[in-house]
């Protein structure tokens, strides 16, 4: 009978044992259960015993070496924690705490909030859960990374739309959606959530439309809103819908945070989207039926043909935003090797622009980023970091209380950044003079005007050189 031995490492110091480790955020966990294992099965298999001896001898000096590997690093720095499991460990991803609550008798050995290690759960790994799944740990892994901060080039045009994020807006957008009884994908709530949302969209000079959801017997909707531009599409979203899982449909669900701080966030980036011309296609789908099992997302994604689907450059989708479940603001990209560069343009934006720690993750789950991904379109999640710290949601108690607006104005200055650079600012008409300000000095000619995109320039003469018109920033649309 054979049993795992496990440490867990800070990661900053575990810099030799993470290729044979599973990188956590900033711990490391390591193991030794894959070398006896294979041995196990070496005895088993007679015939082919030979050749996996071979291997689990070489397994197990790994694992003698990775052991070593530990007991050095013991004597640098603290073990978060080590043991021995009486079964093979398994990462867990869940929403909230979902899994602990379903099964609160197998051990955890590693909890990193949305991401676990746990000592067991391998006949759980086929069930279908729509709020947790479990899977086999794999040597080699970064489950969760802490990328360094890079802070890029300021942009002129995303710095302007950075400026432009403000409070009040959103915060009424979001008190609105969260006084509903409920937004059950199903109930009337909804149907008001949508109509409310449509006609802000329109309001804003979007064409607007309804995609009808199927939910069970029960019917939602997705509201979709673009602004038309060229073939390349990128995609901003937030499911609208809210649930109290124990108390079921009619039972009150706010939803402050899930998703009325997601739903808000669209609608505040439609604005401030809104005010200027972008060489690629803006979509905006606020979904129905999400909390359900992602349907609205799913049918969606059905319905579009592959062509469609090749001209989706982004998706960002905004799934809880507006939480602080730890002493920092705190945001963690999640996607899929298909969204990589999505998240590192996110990570340099938010160096960039904001003070929010990153976290990131290629391991998807449980909102409507993930069927963008299987159909194999770049997608990718931003939401508060540490999740599942968060105890309010899919309850009654998802309220307004809780919510930390400069959170979700940090993470809504991180999206617009990058949103201006995905959608390319349209080279579009020339600044156009309203009301110039002229000044001289010797030699030199300023001109400072108002664009055709309300943000202010610059162009200066010399008297051996002319400048470009340079923006300065000022407010997108206008007022
Ligand atoms: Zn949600």
């Amino acid at each position: 009978m054979s049993e795992t031995r496990w440490a867990v490492l800070p990661a900053g110091r575990a810099a030799g044992a993470r290729t044979r480790g599973a990188r956590i955020g900033d711990e490391v966990i390591v193991w030794s259960r894959e070398a006896e294992q294979l041995e196990g099965e070496a005895e088993e298999l007679d015939g082919e015993a030979e050749q996996l001896e071979g291997e689990a001898e070489e397994l197990d000096g790994e694992a003698e070496q990775l052991d070593g590997e530990a007991e050095q690093l013991d004597g640098e720095a603290e073990r978060a924690g080590e043991g021995t499991a009486r079964s093979e460990l398994s990462l867990v991803t869940q929403v909230g705490r979902a899994f602990q609550q379903a099964h609160p008798r197998i051990p955890v050995i590693l909890d990193h909030g949305r991401h676990l290690v746990i000592d067991g759960g391998k006949t759980l790994r086929q069930k279908e859960d729509t709020c947790w799944r479990v899977e086999p740990l794999l040597p080699g892994v970064t489950v969760v990374d802490r990328p360094a901060r890079h802070p890029g080039r300021v942009d002129p045009i995303a710095a302007g739309l950075v400026a432009a994020v403000s409070r009040p807006p959103y915060e009424a957008d979001t008190t609105w959606l969260a006084q509903l009884p409920t937004r059950h994908s199903t109930s009337a709530g909804f149907g008001q959530a949508a109509d409310r949302a449509a006609a802000a969209l329109d309001a804003l000079g979007y064409a607007t439309s309804r995609f009808p959801v199927t939910v069970g017997g029960g019917r939602s909707a997705n509201v979709i809103a673009e602004k038309a531009a060229s073939p390349d599409v990128v995609v901003v979203t937030a499911h609208l819908d809210s649930v109290n899982i124990a108390g079921g449909p009619a039972a009150a669900a706010p939803g402050a945070d899930d998703n009325g701080s997601g739903s808000a966030g669209v609608l505040l980036l439609a604005r401030l989207l809104a005010g200027l011309s972008w060489e690629h296609t803006l979509r905006l789908i606020l979904f129905g039926g999400e909390e359900q099992g992602l349907f609205g997302s799913k049918q969606y994604v059905a319905s579009l043909s592959p062509d469609e689907r090749s001209r989706i450059r982004a998706v960002l989708n905004m799934d809880m935003i507006a939480s602080r479940n730890g002493p920092q603001s705190a945001v963690l990209l999640e996607g899929a090797a298909v969204s990589q560069s999505l998240i590192d343009d996110l990570a340099a934006a938010a160096a960039t622009y904001t003070g929010l720690r990153v976290e990131t993750s290629l391991n998807p789950f449980a909102s409507d980023h993930v069927p963008f991904i299987q159909a194999g379109v770049p997608a990718v999640l931003t939401i508060e970091g540490n999740d599942s710290a968060n105890h309010h949601i899919h309850s009654a108690d998802d309220l307004l209380d809780h919510l930390d607006y400069e959170l979700a104005m940090e993470i809504l200055r991180m999206n617009v950044a990058t949103l201006a650079g995905w959608l390319r600012p349209a080279p579009g008409p020339a600044p156009r003079p309203a009301g110039p300000v002229v000044s001289w000095a010797p030699g030199r000619l300023d001109v400072f005007v108002t664009g055709a995109d309300h943000g202010l320039y610059h162009k200066a003469w010399t008297e051996s050189s002319t400048t470009e018109f340079e923006r300065l920033g000022g407010l997108p649309g206008g007022s």
